[in-house]
């Protein structure tokens, strides 16, 4: 499906089955000499025939365009290197850039599972059936670093990249003040809520996620083209909404944390989650680990903030509550 949001700005809905995302927006904009395309669906047969199709039926020929990457999720990047293959010049955020092209490297990945309290004998089954690790690209990419503040122009739009870190660490935006859009990947979404997970053990994801959304908040966009559903007006008071979701988050873990304390996962399986499932036991073994991420993210927000406590114990870490049931300001 394809269809004109603003002139010359196409979105085509690119399936990615077997996800609760349903699809990955992937935007062109059309010029008669450069055209810009945006984010690429992964990387698999059914993925690269829809994006193909519409590059076809758009007279979009990859040789003359510019691909820009919103973030390094196999969602987002897989087919870069496809489109790289027909001609196309990548760019992206390095931070990202440089992850994208270490996707079949996971050692890193499945040891900060494991302290996070995955269960050991499950990794491994676990990471095969990760999207990220399925539909990573065939080969690396050469990629133009994007930083914050560059722009990248297409007959009269200007975009200006905007950094927004968080759901990834090289997570971009493009704005366009003059209408008021914004490109924001998986910064902002309307009906769901992105996902922000801690992969690694540094790093405080999910500030750095409340931070780009009140830099997004502050230049007051009118429409958000996001990465997955549909375009939307007002994204500001989306923004509120997704602040005051996290808020409930971080209370929610809050009242699990007890003195003896718990690992993410365990805190994880606690939590509610919006999934057609009947229990944790159900979760298929990816959304566990998603879970388990987006837990340790909340987790480690609590601790930088002072109110709970962390210990590496036995391999494990293993969050406290000193103030178990105690009232939090
Ligand atoms: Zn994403």
């Amino acid at each position: 499906m394809t269809e004109e949001i603003v002139p010359r700005i196409h979105r085509v809905a690119i399936p990615l089955p077997k996800t609760p995302l349903g699809n990955l927006n992937c935007y062109i904009i059309r010029d008669r000499e450069r055209c810009l395309i945006l984010d690429t669906g992964f990387n698999t047969a059914e993925c690269s025939s829809s994006l193909f199709r519409a590059l076809r039926r758009l007279g979009v020929d990859p040789a003359e365009s510019d691909v820009v990457l919103t973030h390094m999720h196999s969602d987002h990047s897989g087919l870069g290197y496809l489109l790289e293959e027909h001609g196309a010049s990548i760019h992206c955020h390095p931070l990202d850039g440089r992850v994208v092209n270490a996707m079949g490297e996971w050692e890193e990945i499945l040891s900060f599972g494991y302290r996070c309290g995955l269960p050991e004998e499950k990794l491994r089954q676990a990471r095969d059936r990760h999207p990220g690790y399925r539909y990573r690209p065939d080969r690396p990419i050469r990629y133009s670093p994007l930083q914050d503040g560059d722009t990248l122009r297409t007959g009269d739009y200007c975009f200006t990249c905007l950094h927004t870190p968080g759901h990834s660490e090289g997570h971009i935006c493009l704005h366009e003040p003059e209408q008021g859009l914004i490109l924001c990947g998986d910064l902002i979404l309307r009906e769901i809520t992105p996902n922000i997970s801690q992969w690694s053990d540094s790093g405080n994801p999910l500030q750095n996620y409340l931070d780009s959304l009140e830099r997004i908040q502050g230049l007051g966009p009118l429409l958000a083209l996001p990465g997955h559903r549909e375009p939307f007006r007002d994204p500001v008071q989306r923004i509120g909404e997704i602040k005051a979701h996290h808020q409930e988050r971080l209370e929610e873990i809050l009242s699990l944390l007890q003195e003896e304390g718990a690992t993410p996962y365990e805190v994880a399986s606690g939590m509610r989650w919006d999934l057609d499932c009947k229990d944790w036991r159900d979760f298929p073994l990816a959304q566990k680990w998603f879970a388990t991420g987006e837990a340790m993210a909340h987790l480690r927000y609590l601790e930088q903030e002072g109110r709970i406590t962390c210990d590496l114990l036995a391999g494990r870490y293993v969050f406290q509550n000193p103030q178990p049931g105690g009232k939090h300001v």
